[in-house]
């Protein structure tokens, strides 16, 4: 070990030891904690804060992978209402968290359906080390009930998160497979303005909202004839962050548009990239879907929207490309 490694390594007991007493002092007489404006509530203590059972082997709250798929099929077909969701604990079963020959398995048995195994974590030793640095449950969510509602899944702690809105599920290409099988369920599902309008303004309603992100995504978010329109009110509500996950097809075919998005508030793109080079992309199906990525890039970038690189890594199609595209982004830091 380098001798600075070891002066690294003394500095960091220290730290840690000196926060250790400075906690333990404060528990015995504790500062009142404030309350952010954006909560109505105090901020939580270290010591406040509960934490889950953590380490195994230990019983968890799971689903019958089976269950999940059935009670879903029975929505859509009408034999079953949705709110079963809610109220009815659809598909839970308790499972198993164990530790085996070195790695972390979830095992569960579903009465209807059976055994189910699923590989959690290759080194349990690295899943330890990263449980020992949870640190608590943030604050409890508050002006939440009617719209936090969704039975045991429901989100209870937290200080807000990025609020992804589906657009629409129709899309400008046909991957297979695709995150949302978009243009693949016979059936287009497209927000209305006012659909947009109650979602944004009920979700800006729940505290806390420290982060207020929204991120347009679908499908293709671009073909919403109201994109630009809800990237305009989410601004407007208050969301400080608007962004889009696209494929950037729209961008590539218009500066007109990248300015147009820009000018009402679009801040990011997360834009769809799976590998450097037209052939690195051919699974996509689309011949110069590379040169199309070049080509929304630039107009992003001169339009003044930042672009993150989205990544969907399928082994033996695309995992020869985690260096180029790091190298890629490592090249154009003013635009990626
Ligand atoms: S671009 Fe995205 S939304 Fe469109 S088909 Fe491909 S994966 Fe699906």
């Amino acid at each position: 070990m380098r001798p600075i490694k070891h002066v690294e390594k003394g500095l960091t007991y220290i730290a840690s030891g000196a926060f250790k007493a400075i906690k333990s002092v404060n528990q015995f007489k504790p500062n009142p904690s404030f309350t952010p404006k954006w909560a109505d509530k105090p901020i939580l203590k270290s010591w406040q804060k509960t934490k889950p059972t953590l380490g195994f082997p230990r019983t968890t709250d799971s689903l019958c992978p089976q269950c999940v798929i059935e009670a879903r099929e029975d929505i859509i077909s009408g034999k079953k209402d949705v709110s079963i969701l809610v109220n009815d604990k659809v598909g839970e079963i308790k499972a198993q968290i164990i530790e085996r020959d070195g790695q972390v398995w979830m095992v569960k048995e579903c009465p209807q359906h059976g055994k189910i195994e699923d590989l959690m974590a290759v080194d349990s030793k690295f899943l330890t080390h990263i449980e020992s640095l949870f640190p608590g449950r943030d604050m409890q969510a508050h002006n939440d009930e009617k719209l936090h509602n969704h039975g045991s899944s429901t989100i209870k702690y937290g200080r807000g998160a990025v609020l992804t809105v589906d657009l629409t599920n129709r899309c400008n290409m046909m991957c297979d497979p695709c995150f949302m099988d978009a243009n693949q369920v016979g059936f287009v599902h497209e927000l209305s303005m006012e659909d947009v309008k109650e979602i944004l303004d009920n979700a800006i309603s729940i505290k806390p909202r420290r982060q207020m992100s929204v991120q347009y995504s679908g499908g293709e978010p671009t073909l919403s004839p109201h994109f630009l329109d809800a990237i305009r009110y989410a601004r407007k509500v208050g969301y400080n962050s608007v962004q889009a996950a696209t494929n950037g097809i729209e961008f590539a075919k218009s500066k007109e548009f990248c300015r147009e998005a820009a000018e009402a508030g679009l801040r990011f793109v997360y834009l769809q990239f799976d590998g450097i080079g037209n052939d690195a992309n051919s699974h996509r199906q689309i011949g110069n879907l590379f040169d199309v990525k070049l080509r929304a890039i630039n107009n992003l970038h001169e339009a003044g929207v930042d672009i993150i690189l989205v990544t969907t890594l399928v082994n033996g199609i695309n995992n020869d490309q985690v260096g180029s595209i790091i190298r890629f982004a490592l090249e154009n830091p003013k635009k990626i």
